[in-house]
């Protein structure tokens, strides 16, 4: 019996919630705090009914002070942060006054530069050690599942693992001729930047989209998937034995990248201000504004999700390779929660992460990611709340 406070309320905020009144044994008060308080209300009266107590709150959480406050109003267990990079230091501030856990999806990102690391994160470490409190960062799937996946091979299949590639296919549909599936902001600051991959104890970087595979992915057939920079290849490469290579991809189909590519020409993923008619204006900020909600896709998206993990590496003196992966269906997600399967797939995980923390058992004071913790809870709980793994040990490898 815990309480948690939930910051944003968002695509990802939306599942995660859904999922914790779902989970009332474990989550039997829950504070939805976000920077509109209406939304907040609209999906608590969504879910009245429940054993879970609701309440809301409007909160601006760049604001350390009034976080600060609302904490200690509430006094929550833990702080679940699933509104966007940019408060990720606020919201630990908060928590280190208020001795309270965190928990977030996404690593620390500065408004005015796109780029995103861990070390602002990994910074606080000693001080919620001193101060006794667990921060689990990066809890969604990827990262956060890729984690878990990642942990679980090294625990269980592997002495020493030499080669990742993380693969993220989306292959749903909502029938827009460009949309993001999570916030478009930080999702296209994410794919326009330069790729990078980590080999052999050092960064190798790309151009943008320059590197392409094609692969054939279970239940979703062959896409396109273009080499990304993504934050989990920063703590894996300190946390995998042995490891020589770590790559992400993801996939895009032609029409996303015609748009992308389009918009990035005439400037508008610009993150610099801009003056029109005497007001500064950011122009993937206003991209944004005109672009779809992402929580919006829900009830238009169909088709499935393929996200994992292909490990290469070396059990018992011999060679051996290891495909973890999930599926999961826009329409199955959208029928049981009102959301799509991107949302779906960050917000269980952040779910599962808190609860384990909750119990105990994911709970050790300092600022962690989720590779670090013992795995088996969370593969058993993905199984049990919506996400179930496969496992493939003779996979085609990406070249
Ligand atoms: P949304 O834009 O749908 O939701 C963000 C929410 O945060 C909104 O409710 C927004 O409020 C709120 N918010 C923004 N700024 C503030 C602020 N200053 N104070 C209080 N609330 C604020 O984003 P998503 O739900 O798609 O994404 C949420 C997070 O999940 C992001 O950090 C994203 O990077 C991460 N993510 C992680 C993934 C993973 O696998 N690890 C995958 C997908 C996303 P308002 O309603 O007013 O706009």
């Amino acid at each position: 019996m815990a309480k948690a406070m939930i910051i944003g309320c968002g695509g990802v905020a939306s599942v995660a919630i859904h999922k914790c009144c779902q989970n009332s044994g474990v989550f039997s008060e829950i504070m939805i705090a976000s920077r509109t308080k209406s939304k907040c209300d609209a999906l608590k009266e969504k879910l009245a009914g429940g054993e879970t107590i609701i309440h809301t709150a409007r909160v601006d959480a760049d604001n350390t002070d009034e976080l600060i406050a609302l904490i200690e109003q509430f006094k929550p267990d833990i702080v679940i942060n699933l509104a966007l990079p940019y408060q990720d230091l606020t919201i630990m501030d908060a928590c280190l006054a208020t001795k309270t856990h965190y928990l977030d999806t996404a690593n620390y990102e500065p408004t005015d530069t796109a780029k995103f690391e861990y070390s602002w994160q990994w910074d606080y470490r000693e001080r919620f050690e001193e101060a006794g409190i667990t921060a689990i960062l990066g809890c969604g799937f990827d990262p956060g599942v890729t984690g878990v996946f990642s942990a679980y091979a090294q625990k269980r299949h592997f002495d020493e693992i030499h080669f990742l590639d993380i693969l993220d296919a989306n292959a749903g549909d909502h029938g827009y001729p460009f949309a993001t599936n999570f916030n478009p902001e930080i999702n296209i600051r994410e794919v326009s930047a330069k790729g990078s991959y980590w080999e052999n104890g050092q960064w190798v970087h790309t151009e943008p989209m320059e590197i392409k595979r094609v692969y054939d992915f279970p239940r979703i057939g062959e896409k396109d998937m273009y080499l990304l920079h993504h934050e989990e290849l920063e703590s894996l490469a300190l946390n995998l034995n042995g490891i020589k290579r770590i790559r992400f991809f993801m996939t895009f189909g032609q029409n996303y990248l015609t748009h992308l590519k389009c918009l990035e020409n005439v400037g508008m993923t610009s993150i610099e201000p801009i003056d029109y008619n005497g007001m500064p204006i950011v122009p993937l900020q206003f991209l944004k504004a005109v672009l779809p909600d992402p929580a919006s896709l829900g009830p238009r998206t169909k088709g499935k999700t393929n996200i994992g993990c292909i490990f290469q590496g070396v059990k018992d003196g011999k060679e051996k390779t290891y495909y973890l992966y999930n599926v999961c269906d826009h329409e199955e997600c959208c029928k049981e929660v009102g959301s799509q399967a991107i949302s779906y797939t960050t917000g269980v995980p952040a779910m599962i992460g808190t609860m384990l923390l909750l119990q105990g058992v994911w709970k050790k004071p300092g600022v962690y990611n989720v590779e670090e913790f013992d795995p088996d809870p969370f593969m058993a709980a993905l199984n049990e709340w919506g996400l179930p793994w496969v496992e493939d040990f003779n996979p085609a490898l990406v070249d």
